[in-house]
């Protein structure tokens, strides 16, 4: 079956550079773009999925999911003012993981306009968009937080919502919990936010358990599956399929919005999980499974490998499109990025058996505890 979807990218994504030596790199959105592009997946290169420029998502839009003080305090970000450790207690922006700097509110409106812009396409009739400068899921109504400014996957719900959908499930499977999005929806009971993700004991932000299923009158609507640190594929997809096919079933969702974080690869320097490239995009296969049928928005998130990302967020736009590529990266950019091939080529370093033992007794104990708080 033909799928019609797009991509949504602009180097002036690049914007959004919180600091030359941070660990959030945009160039990596721009190495997807090349990547996908030299591989024939765009259609400025004879593919089949559609390259269109984002726009800047309103002020309007922004006040539906954020507070009018803290939007203000973005538009100030970048002066004297904002450098003060008053201002990143006040407003999480200032000195530290998300410095402030000058033009961060038109950098993180263009990122918040890209899946808005996806949410639009999908309610018009494209099968997926994906957002690659998407997935800043930490950003809350009133602060900015891990790396995030503004909260693009909500922007991009509200989007769904407005735009006719009754009930959108978010489902992330960076290595960090959504903590951003759970808190945006957590008494909205038309929204099901479901995280897995590295436990809050080993991992920033520190939360995302079980028992946290929602506020009252929204109880499980919020979902969160915590995993040991180390774990591998085997354990995090026996997990994921304990609990995640039945969730989404429940709910029946009409739209679905990803957030694809690709920092649960065991190449990722800031967290600890330890998916290979074929057992990330196995979860990537399933979810798309679950949703078929479905519109689908699409968000990158984390990823500190820049190369991890190329590979994982161009073979997410190829499925997307319902196209095979090739394993083999075409020689000019395999050159120029050091990228010969789109799954792994190194060898996962070995996780000790104790590690493994206790990956595994973590992961089907909170299967457990979940499907309890959730009455599965
Ligand atoms: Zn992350």
């Amino acid at each position: 079956m033909k799928l019609k979807t797009a991509f949504l990218y602009s180097d002036a994504y690049l914007t959004y550079n919180l600091r030359d030596d941070h660990p959030l790199q945009q160039k990596r959105l721009k190495m997807v773009y090349r990547l996908l592009d030299a591989c024939g997946v765009l259609d400025t290169n004879g593919g089949p999925v559609e390259w269109i420029e984002p726009t800047p998502c309103t002020e309007e839009a922004l006040l539906e999911v954020h507070t009018p003080d803290f939007v203000d305090a973005v538009q100030r970000a970048g002066g004297e003012q904002s450098q003060s450790t008053s201002y990143r207690r006040r407003y999480g922006i200032g000195p530290g993981d998300t410095p402030a700097f000058p033009g961060m509110f038109d950098a993180a409106r263009l990122y918040c306009g890209g899946t808005v812009d996806a949410a639009r396409l999908v309610l018009n009739g494209y099968d997926s968009a994906f957002n690659v400068a998407g997935g800043l899921h930490h950003a809350h109504p009133d602060r900015a937080a891990g790396f995030c400014t503004f909260n693009d996957c909500a922007l991009g719900i509200h989007e769904l919502l407005r735009g006719g959908c009754e009930r959108v499930a978010y489902i992330d499977i960076d290595a960090h919990h959504g903590d951003g999005v759970q808190a945006c929806f957590y008494s909205d009971p038309r929204v099901l936010t479901v995280s897995l993700h590295e436990s809050g004991q080993s991992l920033y932000p520190g939360t995302g358990f079980p028992g946290e299923i929602g506020a009252p009158g929204a109880e499980g609507a919020s979902v969160n599956l915590p995993y040991y640190r180390y774990t591998s594929d085997d354990v995090w997809h026996e997990a994921f399929d304990a609990v995640i096919p039945d969730v989404l079933a429940r709910f029946n969702a009409d739209a679905y919005v990803f957030q694809f974080g690709a920092d649960a690869h065991y190449g990722d320097p800031l967290a600890h999980l330890m998916l290979t490239s074929r057992g990330w995009m196995r979860a990537v296969e399933k979810l798309f499974t679950l949703a078929a049928g479905k519109p689908i928005v699409i968000t990158g998130g984390g990823g500190y490998n820049i190369r991890t990302v190329a590979r994982l967020w161009t073979m997410v736009m190829a499925h997307a499109a319902g196209i095979a590529l090739p394993e083999v990266v075409p020689t000019a950019y395999a050159d120029e990025y050091g990228i010969p091939r789109l799954h792994d080529t190194d060898t996962m370093p070995p996780v000790a058996d104790d590690l493994r033992i206790e990956g595994r007794n973590y992961a089907r104990a909170r299967v457990k505890e979940l499907r309890e708080y959730l009455a599965l």
